[in-house]
């Protein structure tokens, strides 16, 4: 079991967070890059909502959209109209500075290169978020959050002397510590092999189911996809399918399917 969450508990919602309501919702959001006739929708018109509590992948083709959804939805990049909220807040009302603390704060990233601090000792960097933000230390959750992770005894090392899982699982534990609304996960198994991939799903999967976070995942693995809740796949910038409780077979046929659309 994960340790007790730190944020501020209300009645009848023991954890912190209401599953009632979404953790991240996108609201007829369209992103053009450029403009005029070499003007690229990347987005179109694209209304997705994310349960508090759940584990979504995002998948679909080469260009789908993927990477412009993750960005848009985690407040990396400002969509051409439309509206995202996460955790409630309207993230179109908010300037730059604010979205910035925003982040900080109430989002968790983890990228395909893990993108750790080389001088940094583990410890430093999964508490880096916490400095940051100039919030406390608190030492239990760190305990508790590398405990789970499976880092305990690795707090003092340097990220090259850690293997890729291990450095995965750094930044995953760097995500967990501020218990964000939501962590936004960009290929997190691309550069680990098929077992290793495995088992950081398996993570990314109890942070959800024990922690009651919310993981938003892009993803090209069909065999990711059986660790989460629901897949939304994209397709020439559209939401094309939501496929709940989702198989790596099925997934595989959409997959095919969606090649077509372009
Ligand atoms: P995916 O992650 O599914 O591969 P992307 O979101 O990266 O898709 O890209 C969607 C579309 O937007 C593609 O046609 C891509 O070429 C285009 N695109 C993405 N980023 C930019 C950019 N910064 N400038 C221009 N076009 C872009």
């Amino acid at each position: 079991m994960l340790g007790a969450r730190s944020r501020k508990k209300s009645p009848g919602d023991p954890i912190g967070i209401d599953p009632s309501r979404s953790a991240v919702r996108l609201t007829r959001v369209t992103k053009e890059y450029g403009r005029g006739p070499s003007a690229v929708v990347a987005l179109d018109d694209v209304s997705v909502g994310v349960a508090a509590g759940s584990f979504t992948a995002v998948m679909g083709p080469s260009g789908s959209g993927k990477s412009t959804f993750l960005h848009c939805a985690a407040g990396l990049d400002r969509p051409s109209s439309g509206t995202v909220r996460l955790g409630g807040q309207d993230l179109g009302e908010l300037n730059e500075t604010q979205l910035t603390r925003f982040r900080r704060t109430r989002v968790g990233f983890v990228f395909q290169a893990f993108n750790l601090l080389p001088a940094l000792t583990v410890e430093q960097n999964i508490t880096l978020p916490l400095r940051l933000a100039a919030a406390e230390t608190d030492h239990d959750s760190v305990r508790s959050v590398t405990a789970a992770v499976g880092l305990a005894g690795l707090l003092g090392r340097r990220p090259a002397e850690l293997s890729g899982g291990q450095q995965q699982r750094v930044a995953i534990a760097r995500a967990l510590i501020t218990r964000p609304e939501v962590i936004f996960a960009d290929e997190p198994t691309g550069a680990l092999d098929p077992d290793t991939a495995d088992d950081i799903l398996a993570l990314l999967r109890q942070a959800v189911t024990d922690l009651h976070q919310t993981v938003v995942m892009v993803t090209h693995d069909p065999a990711a996809a059986r660790h989460t809740d629901r897949v939304v796949f994209l397709a020439a910038g559209r939401v094309a399918r939501r496929v709940d409780a989702p198989s790596a077979p099925h997934i595989k046929d959409v997959m095919t399917e969606l090649r077509r659309i372009r």
